[in-house]
């Protein structure tokens, strides 16, 4: 039986960012479904952000209270990995979302289990895993927060291979004894840290040069040479050419395009993420099936007056805060559009438009040390026409920095725009750094002047003291 139903808003797809487009809408009045085919939560709260972050928090703190003197003889042993996995269950609430459908409900939105499929204009049909169909009518606005997953290559044995993607490696309940990291994006330095810890051997094989290619050089040179002291192995300029798994049990063996082999007993191939946008009716409002979602700074998808597309899968920046952000900003321009109210580009607290997305995203990567980078970086500021200068201090001649760890090891770069002597950009590597990087996206996202940055006097003795020692740099340089 096929049910009509009427709302002002449907969102499909409940994780972060579906989430908070509903929040929005319903805090202005409108009513809104929600549509959500696994896991309300969506895969930050159950197989990325939340249990990676778990797993990590202990192998970094382990990692910080070793390099502290008088501490660092009471934390000697092995990190006692069936409680950090026990830990990391706990923190992914057992893969059930109870808690989170609680609290859609709370804010009035009312929830619909199954597959979502655009249906033509504003009408997005839903299947139940029992079979029901509903076809739900939005009054105003269809917001696609359907997400993204992971890609595997196209490579002759991995389907047989039974390869791990980030969502294995986020949720395995038993450390392989040998890890194959295909990639060195965030996902696979931050998995290839953790299952190091845990006693797995690791090798991370990557294409390139080196680790995390989208950050600043330092950032990837100093997270491989801590993985390698920590005892994995970093391989770059390979590529894997094959994948043979021997029976259903039995290790995996990687066949390289430079015809070495490494055996293994898993292989995590984090080499990517498309968007899930396949199998969303597309093609009934006249779109690609499989493509991402361009859109506006309103997050509403070109030349459409009803389709908004927020998160990952419009590819402007794959991260749960930066979608969270698109979404009180189309959230608010969705009802802004349906009173009738002008949206004002200028408006002081920029909430129509989705600024940040181009000129101040912040990431922490949480390896050890931690790289955390906000706005561009020099190649990418030199790539946009700007003229700038790079500004880099040396991180252990901070005095906060040396408290923090005894041999405290990092580095600080700061890309300045030398036409409006304003920054463009910020990377800190470095154990501690990640709690630092909201001082940069500041910086960067508020424009503050340089003259003025002198002002922001960083307390003695923190690690933000990098500050002055990166304006005295650029000063005397
Ligand atoms: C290992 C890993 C670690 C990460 N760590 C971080 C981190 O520390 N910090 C950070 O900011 N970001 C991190 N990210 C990125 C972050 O997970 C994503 O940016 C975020 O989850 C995107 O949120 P979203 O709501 O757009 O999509 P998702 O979280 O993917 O949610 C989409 C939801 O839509 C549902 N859905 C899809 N298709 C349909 C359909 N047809 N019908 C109904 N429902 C559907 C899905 O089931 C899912 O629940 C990490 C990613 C990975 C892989």
């Amino acid at each position: 039986m096929t049910e009509a139903l009427e709302y002002d808003v449907v969102v499909l797809g409940a994780g972060p960012v579906g989430e908070n487009v509903a929040d929005r809408v319903r805090a202005a009045g409108l009513s809104a479904a929600v549509v959500e085919s696994e896991l309300v939560g969506g895969e930050c709260s159950y197989w990325a952000c939340m249990p990676s972050k778990a797993l990590l928090r202990p192998v970094i703190a382990r990692s910080d209270a070793r390099k502290v003197p008088g501490l660092r003889d009471s934390v000697t042993g092995p990190l006692d990995v069936p409680a950090v996995l026990a830990h990391r269950d706990e923190y992914v609430s057992h893969w059930q979302d109870d808690g989170q459908v609680r609290w859609l409900e709370s804010i009035g939105a009312h929830l619909y289990r199954g597959h979502g499929r655009l249906y033509g204009t504003r009408k997005v049909s839903v299947t139940s895993p029992e079979g029901e169909h509903h076809v739900l009518t939005a009054r105003h606005a269809v917001a696609v927060c359907t997400g993204s997953r992971a890609v595997l290559p196209d490579l002759p044995g991995i389907a047989d291979a039974r390869p791990w993607t980030s969502r294995e490696a986020t949720s395995a309940q038993q450390v392989p004894g040998r890890l194959v990291v295909v990639g060195g994006g965030v996902v696979g330095v931050e998995m290839a840290t953790a299952w190091q810890a845990f006693g797995a051997q690791v090798t991370v094989l990557v294409r390139g040069d080196g680790l995390l290619p989208k950050m600043e050089p330092f950032a990837g040179e100093l997270v491989a040479e801590a993985l390698k002291e920590a005892g994995a192995s970093v391989r770059t300029r390979v590529s894997v050419a094959e994948v043979v798994r021997e029976g259903s049990t039995g290790p995996v063996t990687v066949v390289l395009d430079d015809g070495g082999r490494i055996e293994a007993d898993e292989i995590l191939f984090a080499t990517g993420r498309a968007p899930r946008t396949d199998d969303i009716g597309l093609d009934t409002v006249g779109m690609e099936p499989g493509s991402w979602l361009p859109v506006d700074d309103s997050c509403r998808v070109a030349g459409s007056d009803w389709l908004y597309a927020v998160g990952d899968v419009n590819h402007r920046a794959l991260l749960t805060h930066q979608g969270k952000y698109q979404a009180r900003i189309a959230g608010a321009a969705i009802a802004a559009r349906a009173a009738k109210v002008p949206l004002l580009e200028t408006d002081p607290w920029g909430a129509h438009a989705a600024t940040a997305d181009r000129a101040a995203v912040p990431q922490v990567v949480f390896t050890d040390p931690e790289a955390a980078s906000a706005g561009l970086t020099l190649a990418e500021a030199e790539a946009a026409g700007h003229r700038v200068r790079a500004v880099d201090y040396d991180l252990g001649g901070v005095a906060g920095a040396g408290l923090f760890a005894d041999g405290y090891r990092g580095r600080a770069r700061m890309v300045v725009d030398l036409d409006r002597e304003v920054l463009l950009g910020v990377t800190f590597v470095g154990p501690g750094v990640g709690e630092l990087i909201h001082s940069a996206t500041v910086a960067i996202a508020a424009e503050v002047p340089i003259a003025r940055l002198w002002h922001a006097v960083p307390a003695y003795p923190t690690i933000s003291e990098v500050w002055l020692r990166l304006l005295e740099t650029y000063r005397d340089q």
